[in-house]
């Protein structure tokens, strides 16, 4: 569990104030219940003792106490209902005392005299006897025979048996209830979130390839559907500008081509020119060899504009990987040779992926020219295919000068250059843009692109395609006859390798 989440400290915080509520409410109750019971039994105490005291009254002058107690017995019977009835004439003479309740709840003979001069005002007192607690209530009358204290008592112990099970009963249901109270308000504050959770992993999907998704707007008709509407309209206006940005890079790069080739024809025509002093030549190809550089770089940019724009699923088809691979390795050997660079596609093997056939061979060309380029005299560039049960892998493996450590997380972005001093031909040296347009290439293509590389120890550069969902799983028990009988293997091991010196592809 997440204790710092919102829906944990909003839990907390309304477990707290339930608490305190419910302690608040409970010991309330609690009093209220015991207070009301008690004025209860004192107002019947208050109502017996006015019974006596009448008694009392109506005795005549030198009425002997035996008949006093008669008459209570008779007219009161306070054993029969479970009362205590003590009558004290003035100053300190006993002249009635009841007997054991019926209920025995008390000993009556237990119950200690009042303390100190007799109340002015009716009393009630609790008194504790060895079987149990008792109210007495004391009542002072004035009779004709004299001055008497009327003390009337009823058992406490039911009352305080209820109270305690009350108490219990709190005590009890306190917790349970702050705690179905806690979890229910945890459950219903993450119920409550889930909308903005849905927000949260759609904008995660959201990236520079996606601006036309939109998070979902949850109709609550406040502060989230405010939030979702407005990041949406956010969504859209970032959207517009990419947008517009996007087609600003590819018009210009486009518009940049046709001066580029005029300047490049005027300096060649030059260049050419038999009169031409030595000494103009020479600048005029070096000034050459930049616009060649420039020519790259326009040609980069326009390929990257155009895969933003999702231009690679435009053509979609099954291509085989392998063969393309091979016959591009051959239209690469010349290269290659001349730089004393040698090409192995001996681990080439049929295999198919999905994808824009043109824009894959660009991929397969920019690994094996950086690999050539990046190679001394006596090196070795691999090619190797590898059909695994999910994924297609094209793997370009170099025994070249390698890729310093602090630069591998950087070559797939735009621009960079590891060290443009490593280029063997400066001329050669590229713009930066090789790898990343290979890397955007793969991701249109929903493929995979590593490295792995220790500088003097040569490169290795790993592609992995899904394997288009026309094509069975290899290995699978289930192929279809036509299938097994296709041209294109599938299985590793069933798989001769790809011959050299195939036709060439021209979609370079
Ligand atoms: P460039 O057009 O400059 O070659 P890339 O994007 O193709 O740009 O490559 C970026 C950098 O990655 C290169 O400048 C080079 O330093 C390094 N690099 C790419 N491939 C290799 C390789 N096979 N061996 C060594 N370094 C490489």
């Amino acid at each position: 569990m997440n204790f710092r989440s919102l829906a944990f400290r909003l839990a907390v915080g309304y477990a707290l104030l339930l608490s305190a509520t419910f302690a608040l409410v409970g010991t309330g109750m609690y009093f209220a219940l015991g207070h009301y019971v008690r004025s209860g039994l004192s107002d019947s105490l208050r109502r017996r003792s006015l019974q006596v005291q009448q008694i009392l009254r109506e005795a005549p002058p030198g009425v002997s106490d035996a008949q006093i107690a008669d008459a209570i017995a008779t007219r009161v019977a306070p054993e029969f209902n479970n009362r205590f009835v003590r009558i004290t004439r003035a100053p300190a003479t006993l002249v009635y005392r009841s007997g054991r309740p019926a209920d025995h709840s008390f000993a009556s003979a237990s119950i200690a005299a009042l303390a100190g001069p007799w109340p002015a005002r009716s009393s009630a007192r609790r008194v504790a006897t060895p079987d149990g607690p008792v109210m007495v209530s004391a009542t002072v009358t004035d009779t004709r025979s004299g001055r008497y204290l009327v003390e009337l008592g009823a058992s406490l112990e039911p009352i305080e048996l209820v109270e305690d099970r009350l108490l219990g009963l709190l005590g009890l249901l306190l917790p349970v209830l702050v705690a179905c109270a806690a979890g229910g308000g945890y459950l219903l504050v993450q119920r409550a979130l889930r909308p903005v959770e849905q927000m949260s992993r759609t904008a995660e999907q959201i990236s520079v390839q996606s601006l036309d998704a939109r998070l979902p707007v949850v109709p609550t008709g406040d502060a989230l559907q405010e939030l979702s509407l407005s990041l949406n309209h956010m969504l859209g206006r970032l959207r517009d500008s990419v947008h517009s940005s996007r087609r600003f890079l590819a018009d210009a790069s486009h518009e940049l081509r046709t001066p580029l080739t005029v300047v490049k024809g005027e300096l060649q025509e030059i260049v050419r020119d038999a009169q031409c002093p030595a000494s103009l030549r020479d600048r005029v190809g070096s000034t050459l060899e930049e616009v060649a550089r420039l020519e790259r770089l326009v040609a980069g940019l326009l390929v990257l504009s155009r895969l933003d724009a999702g231009d690679a699923q435009r053509e979609w088809v099954d291509v085989q990987l392998g063969e393309l691979a091979a016959s591009t390795v051959e239209q690469m050997r010349l290269v290659a040779e001349d730089r004393g660079v040698e090409l192995d596609a001996t681990g080439l093997r049929p295999l198919t992926v999905r994808g824009d056939r043109g824009r894959l061979k660009q991929v397969i060309v920019n690994l094996l020219d950086n690999a050539i380029k990046f190679t001394p005299r006596g090196g070795t560039v691999t090619l190797r295919t590898e059909q695994q049960p999910r994924i297609a892998v094209l793997e370009v493996r170099d025994t070249g000068i390698g890729i310093p450590p602090d630069a591998l997380p950087q070559v797939f972005e735009r621009f960079f250059r590891a060290d443009a001093a490593r280029a063997r031909d400066d001329a050669e040296g590229g713009a930066g843009l090789g790898l990343s347009i290979v890397h955007a290439i793969c991701t249109a293509h929903g493929a995979e692109i590593d490295v792995d590389s220790a500088p003097g120890a040569g490169s290795r550069f790993r592609l992995r395609f899904p394997r288009p969902p026309s094509l069975p799983l290899a290995g699978s028990t289930h192929r279809s006859a036509s299938l097994s009988a296709a041209p294109v293997a599938e299985t590793p091991s069933a798989v001769a390798p790809i011959a050299p010196g195939r036709p060439t592809d021209g979609a370079q």
